[in-house]
Parts: C-alpha cells; sequence; structure tokens
C-alpha cells in the first residue's frame, strides 16, 4: 500500500501563557515544521468556520470554543483549557492540514474571505428579551458572543419554545454560517 505523504510534519509549542481573554484558560504559541501557505485556500473550503486573508496571509477558525490563528508557519491559539487540550488540538489541527493537503486535487481552493453574519444580524433573529437564561446580560451580548464561538444557540431557551419557531429556524441558517454544529437543532435534538 502507498505512504501518505505527510505535508506538516510538526506543530512545536514554544510559548505558553494566561489567556487574556478568559481567566483560567491558555494561550499557546506554536512554530509549524513545514509552511502551509499552499494549504490554506484549501482549509478555507473545507472548515467551514474558517476564514482566510489572502494577502497577510492567515487564516482563522475554531474548535468550539477555542480560536485559532494560522501563518504560514507559526499559529496562535487562544482558550485552550490546560496544555493537554492545548496538545489535543494541535494534533487533532496537524490531521486536518495532511488529511486536507493529501485530498488536494480533489478540493476547489478558496481564496476569497468568507461573509460571516454580523452580530447585529443574529441579535435581530433573537427573542431579545434579556432573559439571562443563557448566563448572559443581554441577547445583544449573547448575539455578540455567538458570533465568535463562544456561545452556543441552545443555551437560549425562549427560542427553542412554540413561540420563536420562524426566528429559530433562521437563526440556525445563521449559526451553519458561521460553522457551528447544527446537527443536533436539525436532528431534533433540542
Ligand atoms: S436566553 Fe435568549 S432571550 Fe434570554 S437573554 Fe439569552 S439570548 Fe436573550
Amino acid at each position: 500500500m502507498e505512504a501518505l505523504t505527510i505535508y506538516l510534519r510538526k506543530i512545536n509549542i514554544y510559548h505558553t501563557s494566561p489567556c487574556f481573554a478568559e481567566a483560567g484558560k491558555i494561550r499557546v504559541k506554536a512554530r509549524l515544521s513545514d509552511d502551509i501557505s499552499e494549504i490554506m485556500p484549501y482549509l478555507n473550503r473545507v472548515v467551514k468556520n474558517a476564514n482566510y486573508n489572502e494577502h497577510a496571509p492567515n487564516l482563522t477558525m475554531f474548535k468550539e470554543f477555542r480560536m485559532i490563528t494560522l501563518e504560514p508557519e507559526n499559529l496562535i491559539l487562544i482558550k485552550a483549557l490546560n496544555d493537554t487540550d492545548a496538545r489535543q488540538v494541535l494534533d487533532w489541527l496537524k490531521d486536518l492540514i495532511n488529511e486536507t493537503a493529501e485530498r488536494k486535487t480533489e478540493i476547489e481552493p478558496l481564496y476569497a474571505s468568507k461573509k460571516r453574519p454580523h452580530p447585529l444580524q443574529l441579535y435581530t433573529w433573537l427573542p431579545r428579551i434579556n432573559c439571562k437564561q443563557c448566563g448572559e446580560k443581554s441577547c445583544l451580548a449573547f448575539a455578540a458572543l455567538l458570533s465568535v464561538g463562544q456561545q452556543s444557540l441552545d443555551r437560549c431557551l425562549p427560542l427553542f419554545t412554540d413561540d420563536y419557531q420562524e426566528q429559530k429556524t433562521v437563526m440556525i441558517d445563521l449559526v451553519d454560517a458561521l460553522g457551528h454544529d447544527i446537527s443536533n437543532y436539525i436532528d431534533g435534538g433540542v
């Protein structure tokens, strides 16, 4: 059997510090063993929540609540839970990059930045009753966190009641465009 070509051999963490964005979490800087510039537009295509800036170049993406900024030979991971969590995320990322490189001929690269729903657009379709059941002070605060992957739509309990059927349908489409996992919502899990 033909061996897989390894595109990215290693991701080496060289600096860890407390996360400014969220107390108790960590921020990690790492170096990539190989230049991944060529793969970035392919990642932009296959990772729903990725956003590519061709001019920098860099690519931002989320792994649940964690945010990753990739440059050709470096990356920053913020809001990792701890060292173990950071290493697991980076292992996942290395596999993702190598799998994407392996399938390159089947993927159409996407060089453009993706248009992401604006927080105010999200806010418009929330119940806007500021009930705080999601744990945030207001629907606007919830929308802002939702837009950057720091909140989950299912935390807005009123939205999943009969009173907000139409809004719920629109919100599921919007968070899908943000790259959230919506399988729970469409399978009737919420
Ligand atoms: S639970 Fe929903 S309706 Fe209530 S404050 Fe949060 S976002 Fe607004």
